[in-house]
């Protein structure tokens, strides 16, 4: 379920950002990005439980859904890990975690089938999805650089050197393009959802009723997606209010 590359959507907690009003601005974010996993996991554990009525496997839905929509040149490996699944659109790879790649349970096929709808996204040049890969190693270089940038020009700033504005701005701008990222990438996982559920239906392969709990799986992994976007623009405005843009005070 997770962005087909780490990194790219990662909050960075610079140490030195320490202070109490980072949790005050953050803390909706986090509240949220907790009961989401919470509820993705008990999801998860609950459809894990409950066969389908078709009685296929995660691998074997994927592959049903990628011939029915005509996608050929898609493979389907299994890899390790819980929810590690994700869609590899440069190699064209659909890797499956372990629970749901030889799993007939109705969270093995929402998940196979969410990842199915990356894959049919690639195929049918879903415009978002493009402009996603285009943003993941300016996304990956902004999470990776701006937390750094930023201490360099806080540094700058309480020794009163001229450029240290300067240097600040640069790093919330650096850090913007992480918030771009999970901004476009919102909605690339709620339609991968939507078009799972429509295929999953259409073909046959669930009941209006496993319908319902495949949705309860896809939704709590969509809202962790929300908390991490949340987060992250919750860290912007951080950065923005502590660098003096918004009135707040920098020179503290
Ligand atoms: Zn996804």
């Amino acid at each position: 379920m997770k962005a087909y590359r780490q990194g790219a959507g990662e909050v960075v907690f610079p140490m030195f950002m320490m202070d109490l009003w980072y949790f005050v601005f953050l803390a909706p974010g986090m509240l949220l990005a907790m009961w989401a996993q919470w509820r993705v996991q008990s999801a998860y554990s609950w459809a894990s439980g409950l066969g389908s009525s078709v009685g296929i496997t995660g691998a074997e839905t994927a592959a049903a859904i990628l011939r029915a929509e005509h996608v050929s040149g898609v493979a389907i490996e299994p890899v390790a890990g819980q929810l590690s699944d994700h869609y590899d659109p440069e190699g064209k790879v659909l890797r499956l975690s372990e629970g749901v790649f030889g799993s007939d349970s109705l969270a093995a096929l929402g998940i196979a089938a969410h990842e199915v709808g990356h894959a049919l996204q690639d195929a049918h040049r879903y415009p978002l999805m493009a402009v996603r890969g285009a943003l993941v190693p300016m996304a990956s270089l902004g999470s990776g650089m701006s937390w750094f940038v930023i201490l360099i020009g806080t540094v700058m700033l309480a020794a009163h050197l001229a450029l240290g504005k300067v240097v600040l701005l640069a790093g919330i701008g650096l850090f913007s393009l992480t918030v771009l990222f999970q901004l476009v990438n919102l909605p690339v996982e709620f339609d991968a959802s939507r078009r799972a559920r429509i295929a999953l239906l259409q073909n046959g392969l669930v009941t209006q009723e496993e319908d319902a709990v495949v949705a309860k799986v896809l939704d709590a992994a969509a809202l962790t997606y929300v908390a991490a976007t949340l987060t992250t623009i919750l860290t912007l405005l951080y950065y923005i209010w502590r660098s003096g843009l918004l009135g707040g005070n920098s020179d503290e």
